[in-house]
């Protein structure tokens, strides 16, 4: 047996008391929960008090590569982040594609298990052996893109980063993890635990590599599965549109969220679908770390009046929530709301989902103009929800209710609004 797979250690990191621990990676654990999410849940369940509270010291905040990662596995280089997640209460995690769960590997490790709270703004810096907690005032209250492309700046291009945006810092619930100028950790709040954390970044290089057990059986594996799905008749439209390819397929199927889900057909699809994203927005395509199916959409987007913005996607979630679920018809107006909430740092799904609610609340007249510092938050309108998105993460006036996610900012407005929150447990509904 040559390997097995794992880079070897997992780290503990008390982020109160700044104690970083070594520890070897349990082998048979391993085998039994396969690292990422299965890691994550026993931990969770062996480690979390019962009754903790989600955004509090005794909650974890776990980074989990899984065991295919960095073995070059097309779609199986994924790194999965978990805690208790301060929107159901109950166990929460979310996976990102890019290239960090191979490069903590490569650095030798596993999976990072944080606990506590530190008592200023800090990243973690892990350069293979090298683990150190550094300060991040300088890198606080930057939106999520700007940060890595600083932390990139600061430390050098081949440092994998993942970072948090102002709604993680100010706990906004259903906030994200950034990392690759665009992958995101995006479900159940991740980045607003580790705003509660101080945590404010990841920043890894890793120059090792991970032994597997048997490299010819693997290499032939790998080849057979490439061998497989390049001849599959949805190949051409996965790699030339990413998830967007689902969009017409969704609306034609009448479960496309529209308006706040109140209808599931779009009359505009013609205006967001992935043709339209090709057509308009694509620069080139990307992939993740050895997968060559590169379905990532490197985009831009042009608004009148507005300063062209770089991002990755729109993915298919986003093109439905941040899309028609916000009356949204045009591509370039999706991809701004895509770019507005990755930089802010919040989960585009639950973000749409929360801005949809707004939305509807307003129709209906249960939250007014002067609520909303004058404007309004009509279906369509790009300038809305980008002040509606302003006042959830500074958490101002009723934007703080918002910020708690639609299932209780609808505790909150009460007059029946609970009927249209879609969520649930508490997490918006994709
Ligand atoms: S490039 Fe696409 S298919 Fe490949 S791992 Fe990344 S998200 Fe998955």
């Amino acid at each position: 047996m040559n390997g097995n797979g794992l880079a070897g250690t997992t780290l503990r990191i008390n982020l109160a008391t700044g104690e970083i621990k070594r520890q070897r990676t349990d082998v048979e654990f391993m085998r039994q929960w396969f690292g990422g999410r299965g890691a994550i849940a026993k931990i969770i369940y062996d480690e979390v008090p019962r009754d903790a509270d989600p955004l509090g010291p005794e909650n974890v905040f776990i980074m989990s590569a899984g065991v295919m990662s960095g073995c070059f596995i097309p779609a199986g280089s994924k790194v999965s982040f978990g805690s208790v997640s301060p929107l159901s209460n109950g166990h929460g995690d979310s996976n990102m594609g890019g290239h960090l769960g191979p490069t903590l590997k490569f650095a030798g490790y596993d999976i990072v298990i944080f606990k506590g709270i530190s008592p200023k703004p800090v990243y973690l810096y892990i350069d293979d052996d090298i683990v150190e907690l550094r300060d991040a005032s300088k890198y606080w209250g930057i939106g999520s893109l700007e940060c890595e492309k600083m932390l990139k700046h600061d430390l050098g291009e081949d440092f994998e980063i993942a970072t948090i945006g102002p709604a993680g810092e100010n706990l906004i619930r259903f906030s994200c993890i950034t990392h690759d100028f665009g992958r995101q950790a995006g479900r159940c709040g991740q980045g607003a635990v580790m705003g509660s954390k101080k945590l404010k970044a990841i920043a890894v290089r890793g120059t090792g590599s991970i032994k597997v057990h048997d490299l010819k059986k693997l290499t032939e594996q790998v080849s057979a599965i490439i061998q497989r799905t390049k001849v599959h008749p949805n190949m051409a439209p996965w790699q030339k549109y990413g998830t967007a390819f689902f969009i017409d397929w969704s609306n034609e199927n009448g479960v496309f969220p529209t308006r706040n889900f109140q209808t599931t057909y779009f009359e505009n699809t013609s205006g967001i679908n992935g043709d339209k994203l090709v057509e308009k927005c694509l620069i080139t395509h990307k992939a993740c770390f050895g997968c060559w199916m590169n379905c990532g959409k490197y985009t831009k987007a042009i608004l009148p009046g507005k300063q062209p913005v770089y991002l990755e996607g729109p993915e298919y979630e986003t093109g439905a929530l941040c899309g028609s679920n916000l009356g949204m018809t045009d591509i370039n107006q999706v991809a701004y709301m895509n770019w507005l909430l990755d930089n802010q740092g919040m989960d585009t799904m639950s973000g749409g989902g929360v801005i949809a609610f707004g939305m509807e609340c307003f129709q209906r007249g249960l939250i007014t103009k002067d609520q909303l510092e004058g404007h309004t938050l009509n279906w369509g309108s790009v300038e809305d929800a980008e002040h509606f998105v302003d006042m959830m993460v500074h958490r101002r006036g009723i934007g703080a209710w918002f910020a708690e996610g639609t299932k209780r900012a609808a505790e909150k407005i009460g007059q029946g609004s609970e009927k249209f929150a879609m969520q649930v447990k508490g997490q918006e509904m994709s």
